[in-house]
């Protein structure tokens, strides 16, 4: 639906910067130059307050799996806040899109998982798994496990728990993270740490998966409680794991008994290929965390699904778990994630990523892995990375303070491309509707913003 300029782009940044605090922003900053005002988007295309189209490469942030405009969606929830605009599942209550989501949650997800704890977003997922495997362990009679391993450079959010489990450290250098019993291991990016040391990515992989296992022999086997990781890294930068990478933390996981946790707030829902970015890397997880995709972004909706090692204990030793939030199992958020899900299913997106876009995009990034700015391109279905390097022959990076990335990113706006850059990694995580002839019309644009961000640099 076209939207109506009720204001002018002026009008609407000057208010913006008059009341709004972004998330992750330099307030200031962005005052001076203004915020871009998206007014509406369909398909894949997004537009501005300006008139421009712009493709979008970022699915929103990672979430608008099945597109913009979809009618289905927008049925859903109109019918559901008619009819139930809001009642919450607390005190031996609930609604019936809650319970239905629920069900076809436990068809979609991989095989052992029956129950699902809702939450508002990724983060309060996250949150709740913080709870809960430290919950388990107490119930299991093993109340020292309580500390939970994660990833430097990984993402899982930026409530309190969410950013400690994280590993952006300029997160944890405000506010005094991370929170107690969190601790972290380097990340399997092959470019950073196993290229430097002469390994293949195969070696690399298992010298990665075993920074693990250090760590659970440092903090004490008794100690630890869980490891949690995205199955591809998302907000790191697209960093696809060489594949001996999962079977090794699988099976140290196994060994120790520890609690494996896959956050799949990006990989989930068709992103990687499969249902599930569990089951592109071949792991089992015992807790899945979700967000994003489940609502294609529509409105918002997280959770956790809670395989049967732990749901078993939960339930029947439990007693009354203590945690919850207002909009657990929100109607309307359900609703549309409901149709959502069998929007996915009818499209056969799932399908569409594993043989169509995934091995197209594939291909396309591998010629794009040709061009002079790139050192390497990787995609894992619908996800993909560019990293931007001075010298392809070395693989020596730009000096830091030209932001290589920033100045792509510049270009990407300019030509009608919403592409993000993660330090120098240039990154798609496109619509999963994406047709092949879209693949042609975003690698064109991703081409021609190399070629002006290499004639900026030469
Ligand atoms: N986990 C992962 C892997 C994410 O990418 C994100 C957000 O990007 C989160 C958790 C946090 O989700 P939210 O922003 O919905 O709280």
């Amino acid at each position: 639906m076209e939207y109506v300029m009720t204001r002018t782009t002026a009008e609407w940044q000057a208010a913006d910067a008059a009341h709004f605090l972004h998330p992750f922003t330099d307030f200031q900053a962005l005052a001076k130059k203004g915020s871009r005002i998206i007014t509406s988007a369909e398909n894949i295309y997004l537009r501005d307050s300006e008139g421009h189209r712009i493709l979008d490469a970022m699915s929103g942030l990672w979430c608008v799996n099945v597109g913009y405009g979809r009618q289905e969606l927008i049925d859903a929830a109109t019918r559901q806040l008619r009819e139930l605009p809001f009642y919450n599942s607390f005190f031996q209550t609930t609604t019936p899109p809650a319970v239905e989501l629920a069900e076809l949650l436990a068809e979609v997800m991989p095989p052992g998982f029956q129950h699902v704890f809702y939450a508002g977003s990724g983060s309060e997922g996250n949150d709740t798994v913080v709870r809960m495997v430290r919950r388990y362990w107490d119930l299991q009679g093993q109340p020292e496990r309580q500390v939970i391993i994660s990833r430097w450079n990984g993402y899982h959010g930026s409530t309190m728990a969410g950013a400690s489990l994280g590993g952006m450290k300029y997160m944890h250098a405000q506010g005094g993270l991370p929170i107690p019993g969190i601790t972290h291991i380097e990340q399997p990016y092959w470019w950073l740490h196993g290229r430097p040391a002469g390994l293949c990515r195969a070696e690399f992989g298992k010298v990665a998966a075993g920074w693990l296992e250090q760590k659970i022999l440092e903090v004490g086997p008794e100690k630890v409680a869980a490891f949690i990781a995205e199955p591809i890294q998302g907000a790191g930068g697209v960093i696809v794991p060489p594949e001996t990478y999962w079977p090794e933390i699988q099976r140290i996981c196994d060994q120790y008994g520890v609690l494996l946790v896959s956050d799949e707030v990006i990989c989930g829902f068709g992103r990687t290929g499969h249902w599930f970015g569990c089951q592109t890397v071949g792991s089992r997880p015992d807790l899945i965390t979700f967000a994003k995709g489940v609502t294609s972004g529509y409105i918002p909706l997280g959770g956790v699904m809670v395989g049967e090692r732990v749901a078993k204990v939960l339930i029947e030793q439990g007693g009354e778990f203590e945690h919850g939030y207002t909009y657990s199992g929100h109607p309307v958020a359900c609703a549309v994630a409901l149709a959502n899900i069998r929007l996915i299913r009818e499209l056969k997106l799932v399908e569409h990523v594993h043989d169509e876009l995934g091995p197209y995009l594939a291909e396309q990034f591998a010629q794009l892995g040709e061009h002079p700015l790139v050192g390497e391109a990787q995609t894992c279905g619908a996800m993909g990375a560019l990293l931007l390097v001075k010298d392809r022959a070395s693989g020596e990076a730009f000096p830091g303070e030209l932001e290589i990335g920033m100045l792509c990113r510049g270009h990407c706006f300019g030509n009608g491309l919403i592409m993000r850059a993660v330090g120098d990694r240039m990154i798609i995580a496109p619509p999963l509707v994406m047709t092949l002839a879209q693949v042609d019309e975003m690698v064109a644009l991703i081409r021609r913003c190399l070629d002006l961000t290499l004639a900026d640099v030469r």
